[in-house]
């Protein structure tokens, strides 16, 4: 567990769709129909209710994040944003990466949640190179913390070993000064 600025930031390896927390990320996709990795574990576990709210919404753009409940997992809501699918890296896949992350959170200031956990966005079926993926997540979540606040804590959900390590490595070089 690290600390920053008051908000507990936290690495947890597992299936995001198990954990009792105000909110849950979906990696989804534009169409927010469901789909392959983390969305359709989402789906699935949640059940339909799901994929209702999603059809009212309509989508969502790359970046941006969208908001329904949870049906029958654990935790209350599911935020769906849209990361990007990574081609090269010169094609704004950062920005677009880190704005999906904002958002989120900002949906979820929105919705006076305190504490959410987000999965690897775009690191599945997307592609993006994971190493980096993950320093855009930490860059987002601090810089949202400085800016905005209103947040008590965000899990970061790894669901391999490796990618456990890699948030590890990267939260302890910022964070425990080693
Ligand atoms: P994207 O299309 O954004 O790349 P994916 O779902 O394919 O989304 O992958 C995003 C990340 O979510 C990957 O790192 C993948 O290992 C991870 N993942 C897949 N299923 C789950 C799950 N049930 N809980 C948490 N993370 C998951």
């Amino acid at each position: 567990m690290y600390e920053y600025k008051g908000v507990s930031l936290s690495i947890v390896e597992g299936d995001i769709t198990k954990i009792g927390i105000e909110a849950i990320v979906n990696a989804a996709n534009n169409t927010l129909l469901g789909g392959d990795g983390v969305d359709g574990a989402i789906h699935k576990a949640g059940g339909p209710t799901i994929l209702e709210q999603c059809k009212k919404i309509g989508g969502c753009p790359t970046g941006e994040a969208r908001i329904t409940t949870s049906g029958n997992m654990p935790s209350k809501y599911v935020i769906h944003t849209v990361g990007p699918i990574y081609k090269d890296g010169s094609r704004g896949e950062d920005r677009l990466l880190y704005n999906a992350y904002y958002n989120s959170l900002k949906l979820a200031k929105e919705y006076n949640i305190n504490a959410i956990a987000f999965p690897s966005i775009s690191t599945g079926v997307y592609g993006y190179p994971k190493d980096e993926a993950s320093k855009i997540a930490i860059n987002a979540v601090t810089d949202f913390i400085n800016k905005e606040g209103g947040i008590e804590e965000v899990q970061f959900v790894s669901f391999s070993k490796n990618d456990y390590l890699l948030y590890k490595k990267l939260l302890d070089k910022r964070f425990n000064n080693n």
